[in-house]
């Protein structure tokens, strides 16, 4: 699960780590009504998953109510785009915060080294939007520490790191702090990455955390629930979030834009497991036709979720026939089949041509339940994916 910058933030607020004062924004009135009884200079940060916003012009500079209104009009409902997220994300909401006066801006981060089974700390005096370009051509700028994690952290780590980055002097003093604070945080709330990019030395020598970063691992959710409940508070886009309405994972839905050159995106998958439902996307592609989204549906799947997964999937226009690819583990053929008969025996879903392969469990009765309803299951990946492919293209 990945946060937003004000949900990275209220975790920092929790272990200590310092951040700039703020308020969190929907409406433009909202950002109006607090900078009038604040005055000053602000900050008004768009929050959307994506990184790179500042380059995507999605940080904007305030220094009274009125211009904080007009920006924030501006920002929300935006199509904020990047060189790594061409698809670009919608502002929704703002992160309204104190402007602070820049004197340094520092990068660090923890991530898990999967090859060294450690948490790896990453340390850098050159922070700030072009982190990337430091990391491609001046690795060395960029310090590493692997921490054991059986030892844990120890504040002598942050002292090496700041002495090895050669962090300015003003940073001496709290890094260690906020390292520590850092490493607190990917611990005990099971995160896979969390980082503070810039870590901000103002002008008047403190070190505030100007951003934030923070991926949870979705199995240590349940840990935490009034996080895991953010997830359908935040839902990043209409995908996840239709995602979610229906009961599969934020990451079980994802539509496909059309590609020029490519074959038109015009056949609805469904399937179980993130690895069959790219291998049913790739089947369709090697049959000439293009996927129009990604369905996992996941392991045991009832009757009723597989009728609302195939209305969310015929909900996009595109969609000139359908194909589902079950292989019945835990997830049960029968089931899987009355939920297509189900969805299709209802007036409020688009009916398109339809193409279903089932294996495995209850695979027999499941054909036989569809059968009588009248679809010809098919035996094979390719064959359902061609079939879907041609059906799709408007022939039989
Ligand atoms: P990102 O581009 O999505 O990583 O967004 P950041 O939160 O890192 O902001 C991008 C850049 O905006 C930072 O690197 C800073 O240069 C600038 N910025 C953000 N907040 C402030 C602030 O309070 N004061 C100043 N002077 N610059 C800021
Ligand atoms: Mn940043």
């Amino acid at each position: 699960m990945k946060l937003m910058e004000y949900q990275g933030k209220d975790l920092f607020r929790r272990v200590g780590i310092p951040t700039p004062e703020g308020v969190f924004a929907t409406t433009a009135d909202n950002v109006k009504s607090y900078l009038a009884a604040h005055p000053g200079s602000w900050v008004l940060k768009s929050q959307v998953l994506m990184g790179g916003r500042g380059k995507a012009g999605g940080i904007k500079f305030a220094d009274d109510a009125q211009q904080g209104e007009m920006l924030a009009r501006e920002l929300i409902g935006k199509l904020l785009q990047s060189i790594q997220n061409p698809a670009g994300e919608h502002v929704k909401s703002l992160l309204v915060e104190e402007k602070v006066d820049i004197a340094s801006e520092a990068y660090v981060s923890i991530a898990i080294d999967r090859a060294a089974k450690k948490p790896i700390v990453m340390v850098s005096r050159f922070g700030g939007m072009d982190v990337e370009e430091v990391a491609a051509k001046n690795p060395d700028d960029i310090k590493k520490y692997w921490v054991d994690p059986a030892a844990g952290y120890s504040p002598f780590m942050g002292r090496l790191l700041a002495f090895r980055a050669q962090l300015p002097d003003g940073y001496r003093k709290a890094f260690p702090s906020v390292l520590g604070a850092l490493y607190t945080l990917f611990m005990d709330y099971g995160a896979t990455l969390v980082e503070i990019n810039p870590l901000v030395l103002t002008k008047d020598g403190r070190v505030i955390a100007s951003d934030a970063k923070v991926e949870l691992d979705d199995s240590g959710l349940y840990k935490h629930p009034d996080i895991a409940a953010w997830n359908t508070a935040a839902p990043a886009d209409e995908d996840q979030a239709a995602a979610v309405a229906i009961g599969l994972g934020m990451s079980n839905y994802a539509r496909f834009p059309d590609e020029p050159g490519k074959p038109a995106k015009t056949v609805g998958t469904i399937a179980n497991g993130a690895g069959l439902g790219m291998g049913t996307m790739d089947a369709i592609g090697n049959a000439g036709g293009g996927a129009a989204n990604f369905l996992d549906i996941g392991g045991g799947a009832q009757a009723d979720l597989v009728k609302k997964s195939y209305k969310l999937v015929t909900s996009d226009e595109r969609v000139k026939a359908m194909f589902i690819n079950i292989f019945g583990g835990i997830t049960r053929g029968d089931q899987v089949a009355k939920g297509i008969v189900e969805a299709l025996a209802g007036d409020d879903v688009r009916k398109v041509p339809l193409v279903v392969r089932l294996t495995g469990t209850n695979a027999e009765e499941g054909r036989a339940i569809l059968d009588r309803a009248g679809f010809v299951p098919v035996e094979t990946m390719d064959e359902g994916a061609a079939r879907a492919v041609a059906l799709a293209n408007g022939s039989n």
